[in-house]
């Protein structure tokens, strides 16, 4: 009895080790997007509208007119993937923190490089002058014809590729749409700054199932005006499936693609 007794002790003691030896291991190698920095781009933003539901709406500052713009779904996705991201570990930088009214693909490029260098992954208390590890565009299609839906994915460069794959296999397995496969005439901010990145089109905002959807979510505060006033979106259940997916693909990134930290 007392040999089984120290025998169960042992391998108590043994398991407890292998458990907290297999925790470290797994934090320090099997976590990919520890020390990543993620910039994550909400295409459009102030007067620069994007797609516009319904499709033919007058823009003139109706809100009977038009129901939504693009530039908020957009910033609606980005806010809430930006959490998902830093919860898991990563770095998360923006390209458009709200509705800033100067919003240039090429400006809002540069702010997310200048964003990136000021990060301090390594907790010295200093920037440590690093690239953005990836840069991610979110954008939302737009057609005329309103039971138009699919998925599409854009990026520029032979560099950005595997984040173009793993972002577009990730939206098509989730979000079941049409797939519209990939562009890649060097549209949107991906031709900016030689940083790796894609630009996704995750689904039409001009399709009324999809506008009804964005449209149940509840109306949410998600950054400042430069007044100080808030700035609201809706975030509901297709801005949140959209930021799982679109976690889920840069997840899968840099699963398969590990970058080297610390480059200047
Ligand atoms: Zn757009």
């Amino acid at each position: 009895m007392r040999k089984i007794g120290l025998g169960i002790l042992i391998t108590s003691v043994g398991l407890i080790a292998l458990t907290a030896g297999g925790l470290l291991t797994f934090a320090q190698t099997e976590n990919p997007l520890s020390g990543k920095i993620i910039a994550l781009d909400a295409g459009h933003g102030g007067n620069t509208l994007g797609a516009q539901y319904p499709a033919t709406c007058a823009d003139d500052g109706d809100p009977s007119d038009c129901q939504i713009y693009e530039k908020d779904v957009n910033l609606a996705v980005t806010h809430v993937l930006k959490g998902e991201l830093e919860a898991n570990g990563a770095k998360v930088v923006l390209s458009r923190e709200c509705n800033e009214t100067i919003s240039t693909n090429k400006a809002r490029a540069d702010t997310a490089v200048e964003k990136c260098k000021l990060v301090d992954v390594n907790g010295d208390g200093q920037a440590d002058g690093r690239k953005c590890d990836v840069l991610v565009s979110v954008h939302h299609n737009g057609s005329v014809e309103s039971s138009h839906d699919g998925t599409m994915v854009i990026y520029n460069e032979r560099q950005d590729k595997p984040l173009a794959i793993a972002l577009h296999d990730s939206l098509i397995s989730s979000l079941g749409l049409t797939d519209e496969g990939y562009d890649n005439g060097g549209y949107g901010m991906t031709v900016f700054d030689h940083l790796v990145s894609a630009l996704t089109e995750s689904y039409y905002i001009t399709n009324t199932a999809e506008a009804d959807y964005y449209l149940a979510g509840a109306t949410t505060t998600v950054c400042q005006n430069s007044d100080g006033s808030d700035y609201k979106v809706r975030i509901g259940d297709r801005v949140n499936q959209e930021a799982d997916t679109l976690y889920q693909g840069l997840l899968n990134y840099f699963s398969i693609s590990p970058t080297k930290p610390g480059r200047k």
